[in-house]
């Protein structure tokens, strides 16, 4: 390289030159392109790296076109948005599905679930070509979400918004954070036994952690609750304070618990599509994304993910674009398609 570069979160986003990705194997890679529209995010939840003390990131979004010829440009099916919070500005995120619409390519992205405040918001992103969201719901006890000063809807909400995603053919990869200061006993089993019942195709699941240089730590140190300082643990898999309501092994068993049944055959089976067009691919995403982590490792070291994925990326790219035919077909007043076929990614 002749020159070299200096990125800053200061400065203007679309300044930053697009990643070599010519650099990349693709062959050892899902999508190459994995990309960020905007930086930042609306929310500073307690618990996320966003909080930490002195970090002042300003919100930006790049230029729709930007975004858009650089996805263009990697050729790939399928892509990956690695933005925080995609949606924190709605006008914003319309305004790039409206760009991304003419790719015909199928993507993902995290946003935060207020997108479903107006589900012609949705509809967009389907008809763009989003196929499956991660959503932090983080807790299905609102006084958690207050702690966690994070503005989100009321958990008795969620299920209705859940239903908003699917009825337009999105998948929902939950995000759910465990070990919060109202959080009992009997909070992992209710968390799975709703995570059925709403039929979210996917699910994470991470310890409450408090970082240093976050409220959280400030507050657990000064109750006395931190048990040890040995960062290698403050990964979210481990319990590295005392919880309020339960005991430490109860919160270790409660988190082995949720994804030992999450993605168990019985739950995996119970939370396949309404739709049964659906289901085939709804097993293979369920199958392929957390059930086979020794197949990865070993498709990456021989350079065989592209071979393994492409086929199967093209055939949903092929199945969500006669979906998004339909849809674009509808009222955009939010009335749901019938039977939504899910791309399965
Ligand atoms: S909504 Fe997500 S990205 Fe935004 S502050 Fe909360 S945890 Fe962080």
């Amino acid at each position: 390289m002749s020159s070299r570069k200096i990125a800053t979160i200061r400065r203007p986003y679309r300044d930053d030159p697009p990643p070599r990705r010519d650099l990349l194997d693709r062959r050892a890679f899902l999508t190459t392109t994995s990309i960020n529209a905007t930086r930042d995010c609306h929310n500073r939840c307690g618990f996320c790296y966003l909080s930490t003390d002195g970090l002042r990131i300003p919100y930006q979004c790049r230029d729709v076109d930007q975004v858009v010829s650089e996805v263009a440009a990697d050729g790939q099916p399928y892509f990956v948005f690695t933005d925080n919070n995609l949606g924190s500005r709605p006008d914003y995120l319309r305004a790039l599905c409206r760009g991304l619409r003419p790719l015909k390519k199928i993507w993902s992205a995290a946003v935060t679930l207020d997108v479903t405040d107006n589900p012609s918001l949705v509809r967009e992103m389907a008809l763009a070509g989003c196929t499956g969201v991660f959503v932090g719901f983080e807790s299905l006890t609102d006084e958690n979400i207050t702690a966690a000063r994070k503005k989100s809807p009321r958990a008795a909400e969620y299920a209705r918004r859940v239903g908003v995603f699917h009825d337009h053919g999105v998948q929902v990869n939950g995000s759910f954070v465990l070990g919060f200061d109202h959080d009992r006993p009997d909070c992992f089993e209710r968390l799975v036994d709703w995570i059925e019942g709403v039929r979210m195709e996917s699910a994470t699941y991470h310890v409450l952690t408090p970082y240093p240089g976050k409220p959280l730590f400030r507050q657990m140190e000064a109750e006395g609750r931190i048990l040890h300082r040995d960062w290698e643990r403050y990964n979210t898999a481990h319990v590295v304070f005392r919880p309020k309501h339960m005991t430490v092994e109860q919160l270790a068993a409660g988190y082995e618990y949720c994804y030992d049944r999450t993605f168990g055959h019985r739950c995996v089976w119970s939370r396949r599509p309404r739709d049964w067009r659906a289901v085939p691919a709804y097993l293979a995403m369920a199958y392929l994304y957390k059930k086979s982590n020794r197949l990865w490792p070993w498709l990456i070291r021989r350079r065989l993910t592209h071979w393994a994925w492409r086929p199967l990326l093209e055939a949903s790219r092929l199945r969500h674009l006669r979906f998004r035919r339909r849809l674009g077909c509808t009222v955009a007043d939010g009335s749901p398609v019938r039977a939504p076929v899910y791309a399965g990614v």
